[in-house]
């Protein structure tokens, strides 16, 4: 018999953890919603050579981790491994700059990447972000991370800390990456193979490695971009730093944390939480104003963020920062109140709006209330003869175990305002 499982790096949602997650999206969304950013959604699947472009060709997603194939007509495609690029080409294709100045694009989606699968690391994943696409100024990156940061705190997400730093505007670029990498060529035996390349390439990215030596080069030897940064970069920096400063949010500077590709320029931050371990990072962003150009636009300045939602949960179950959920269980005691009570089932959800779980495998009264328990409902409702004569049911607070008498027509309202 075949025995099929999920693919490696996957996973399915059971109904148990699906709540959990629902809870989660409208959360992320209602506050993104509140800072005025509106939902986009893209499709599953975009041109390769979108994300060759829109992520860089010679990054770790792009040469190792992005499941493409070509179909039938001969058309080299991925399954999206990142969103800005999409939501960037879908801010071009549809002209969305001509219907305003300024777009908030905020998304809750999967996506997946050919990693080596952990804890907080999967093959499909999903993630939920924002995109300001227009504003070149400062405060506008503040909007940014104090929408992340506050989206965490909503989940009271703790041992949080928020790192930031500019790399400056893509002016000073060239003549920082020749310093550096005049710096690192007499310590090139002592990187590790990635990083011998990246040197050549794009020594930027020597600060993303996460080996050890590395790192330990860095620390000795490198220069700074923050160092060769610009007056007017350090006033962008500054501005963000007094903004986050005047509205409570909690920072670091932290001068090695860089996004290496051309298009980044400016403001990069990340923020992680020590509860979750080796992959500690909850959500990582910064300025991409060379982008929407890069992939064939006008200069847009836009700044934005991507968090990955696994890892939210995983630092949820650390804070037990678990979602509870109000239900209504409807107990059913004999074959002739059947009837009623879906009647009565259906009023409720339509003029309450809570829902209402109907038992349907006839158990024990018994077995109904330990049911109604399991599923931690916080109220009971109980339909047997006895009520279905009287024309009123037997409501009960689960947990204090009070007990009320409800005229059928009066459940509706009384439930309302519970
Ligand atoms: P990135 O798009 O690489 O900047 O990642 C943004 C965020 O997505 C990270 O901070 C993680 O929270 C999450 N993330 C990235 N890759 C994965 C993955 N393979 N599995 C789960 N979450 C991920």
């Amino acid at each position: 018999m075949p025995n099929y499982k999920t693919i490696k790096g996957t996973h399915d949602l059971l109904p148990g953890q699906m709540d959990k997650w629902r809870e989660v999206e409208s959360q992320c969304l209602a506050i993104t919603k509140q800072f005025g950013y509106q939902e986009i959604r893209t499709p599953v699947f975009e041109s390769t050579e979108l994300f060759q472009r829109g992520i860089g060709s010679d990054t770790d997603i792009v040469t190792k981790e992005m499941y493409s194939w070509k179909d039938q007509g001969g058309n080299r495609l991925t399954l999206k491994p990142e969103l800005t690029a999409p939501v960037a080409r879908a801010y071009i294709q549809h002209q969305m700059g001509n219907q305003n100045p300024l777009q908030r694009l905020s998304y809750y989606d999967t996506l997946f990447r050919r990693e080596r699968p952990q804890k907080g690391r999967q093959r499909q994943f999903y993630q939920f972000g924002a995109e300001a696409i227009g504003s070149p100024h400062p405060e506008q990156d503040a909007e940014i991370i104090s929408l992340a940061y506050t989206i965490y705190k909503s989940f009271n997400i703790q041992n949080m800390i928020v790192k930031l730093n500019s790399i400056g505007s893509a002016e000073i670029r060239p003549a920082y990456l020749s310093h550096l990498r005049n710096t690192l060529q007499s310590k090139k035996q002592k990187l590790c193979n990635t990083c011998k390349t990246r040197l050549e390439i794009n020594a930027l990215r020597i600060f993303d490695c996460k080996n050890q030596s590395c790192q330990e080069i860095l620390d000795t030897h490198a220069p700074l971009i923050f160092h060769s940064i610009s007056e007017d970069d350090k006033r962008h920096f500054d501005t963000v730093m007094d903004i986050l400063t005047s509205t409570g949010i909690p920072f670091e500077h932290d001068k090695k944390l860089v996004r290496g590709l051309d298009y980044y320029s400016h403001t990069t931050f990340e923020v992680t939480s020590q509860s979750l371990g080796s992959q500690d990072a909850l959500c990582g962003g910064g300025r991409y104003d060379g982008l929407i150009q890069q992939l064939g636009g006008k200069y847009v300045p836009a700044v934005g963020f991507a968090a990955g939602v696994e890892r939210l949960l995983l630092a949820m179950t650390k804070n037990n920062a678990a979602v509870k959920f109000p239900l209504v269980y409807m107990l059913l005691l004999g074959e002739q109140v059947i009837k009623k009570g879906s009647e009565l089932v259906q009023e409720l959800r339509k003029t309450t709006g809570k829902t209402i779980v109907m038992e349907t495998l006839r158990r024990s009264m018994k077995a109904q209330m330990r049911e109604a328990g399991r599923c931690n409902a916080e109220y009971s409702i109980i339909l047997g003869e006895n009520e279905l004569n009287s024309r009123m049911v037997v409501v009960k607070h689960m947990e204090s175990g009070e007990q009320y008498e409800v005229p059928f027509s009066d459940l509706s309202a009384w439930f309302s305002v519970k």
